[in-house]
């Protein structure tokens, strides 16, 4: 077949979509390590956890044994609203760079969140409406999980209460109020309604607030609610489950032309895309039946993976979560005030940590201002206003298409593209003035956090 056919955008018929999520955990010899209670370093079980998650997401977070779980219906329906998200065929990327490398990327911004959030939302929203519960708690940092969250639960009548990062509730209004478009309610983290938001402002007065802060005021609010459960968009096992929708729809679309990527790429924040996008790719690797070089990319101010050290460690600052094996930098770390590229938080996903400690994906760290540089470069020629989130994976994209320029190697490259960049022209400001600085931490600074890792045996 000549190179020609091969579409701008390849999309799926609606048959062609994904019926059953892929469990990449079924395949794995090294299983996650499982998430232990923080008192007793216990393995928690589906008791325990079920105090804070819904039933059947906690039956999903301890499966690790069935490969395939059927998408419902009811998610089937609404996933076909916005999906399948294109893959698209980089033509006018390649001709810019002039490389020989054949670039797609699978765009998951095509929804009003922006992102791919939705997708694990919708899931999540579902499963609370079906136990009967009255409403979710979680928090949101630069404020994507919360709109996708806001979305999903106004869809099923459900009450939404969104933990928002101080520092982006007051710089991202407009996030804020495209939550409460969908009848969500919004509270700025830390807060002084809840017993570990007083205890934070008392002990940091004027503490703009924190990932790891936020998830523990939704947590304090969802034990304390009757009918209420904690949601979390990133990191768990249940939510890289649902992105595996990401990976199966690249996939389908990569098979119907016989195309077989060499390179998939992706950024990582708590690693729920990239988990979601590699998840079939990983199976086939897992199972000996191909191979792809998989490289997760995170910034060099929050550097999980790449300076991080593999160790349970817990979930949130207020240390009521389980405690997570994971890469991870430390759960007081918080990047520096600067950075303004997102994957700002301090662990990476149970599996990705098992998966890379295995040798089976690859890391690398990249400066927020080449990030910037890459997601403009992209901006001009590919028709999107890239996410900062997802600008990190860009940017190595189109490294490794230069080097297969030197080369002339003609390598097939598969990137993750989460979302549209809207939102964050307050960065994009923070560049074109060049007043965004590329802050590295010390190892002098890692250790500091890394001294205070829980110590389990
Ligand atoms: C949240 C987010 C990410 C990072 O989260 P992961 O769980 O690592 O996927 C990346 N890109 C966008 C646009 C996001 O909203």
């Amino acid at each position: 077949m000549s190179e020609n056919k091969i579409p701008y955008k390849i999309y799926l018929e609606e048959s062609e979509m994904p019926k059953a999520w892929y469990n990449v955990r079924a395949d794995m010899k090294n299983k996650p390590a499982p998430l232990l209670n923080p008192g007793t370093h216990e393995p928690m079980t589906a008791e325990e956890l079920g105090g804070v998650f819904c039933a059947d997401l906690v039956a999903q977070e301890l499966d690790n044994d069935n490969a395939y779980i059927e998408i419902p219906e009811e998610i089937r329906e609404f996933y076909k609203m916005y999906r399948p998200s294109p893959l698209v065929r980089a033509y006018c990327l390649e001709e810019k760079l002039g490389t020989p490398a054949k670039i797609y990327y699978k765009f998951e911004g095509n929804n009003t969140s922006g992102s791919h959030k939705l997708n694990s939302a919708i899931a999540q929203a579902y499963y609370a409406k079906k136990q009967g519960l009255k409403g979710v708690t979680t928090e949101t940092g630069a404020g994507q999980w919360g709109t996708a969250l806001s979305m999903a639960c106004s869809y099923f009548g459900l009450d939404c209460k969104v933990y928002m990062v101080k520092v982006s509730y007051e710089q991202k209004p407009f996030r804020r109020e495209v939550m409460r478009v969908y009848g969500a309610s919004v509270t700025p983290s830390p807060s002084m309604e809840t017993e570990i938001g007083k205890k934070i402002n008392a002990e940091h007065p004027g503490t703009t607030g924190s990932l790891g802060c936020a998830i523990s005021e939704a947590v304090e609010v969802a034990v304390k609610n009757p009918g209420y459960r904690y949601v979390l968009g990133s990191v768990l096992n249940q939510v890289l489950l649902h992105q595996s929708v990401i990976g199966l729809e690249t996939k389908a679309a990569l098979d119907k032309y016989g195309i077989k990527p060499d390179m998939i790429i992706g950024c990582a924040g708590g690693g729920s895309n990239l988990g979601g996008l590699i998840s079939p790719f990983m199976g086939e690797k897992l199972r000996g039946e191909a191979d792809y070089e998989i490289i997760a990319v995170e910034p060099a101010s929050c550097p999980s993976f790449t300076r991080g050290v593999y160790a349970y460690d817990f979930a949130d600052t207020g240390m009521v979560c389980p405690l997570a094996k994971m890469y991870t930098l430390g759960s007081d770390f918080i990047p520096s005030a600067n950075h303004a590229g997102g994957l700002r938080y301090h662990g990476m996903s149970p599996i990705l940590s098992q998966l890379y400690d295995d040798g089976l994906m690859k890391a690398v760290s990249v400066e927020q201002t080449k990030v910037f540089e890459a997601a403009e470069q992209f901006a001009r020629v590919e028709g999107i206003l890239p996410a900062p989130e997802s600008s990190h994976a860009i940017r190595v994209a189109i490294d490794e298409a230069l080097k297969c320029k030197e080369t002339g190697e003609e390598k097939t490259i598969v990137f993750g593209l989460t979302g549209t960049g809207y939102f964050d022209m307050v960065a994009y400001e923070k560049f074109h003035d060049g007043k965004m600085d590329d802050y590295i931490p010390t190892d002098e600074e890692l250790e500091k956090y890394r001294a205070k890792l829980p110590k389990v045996d």
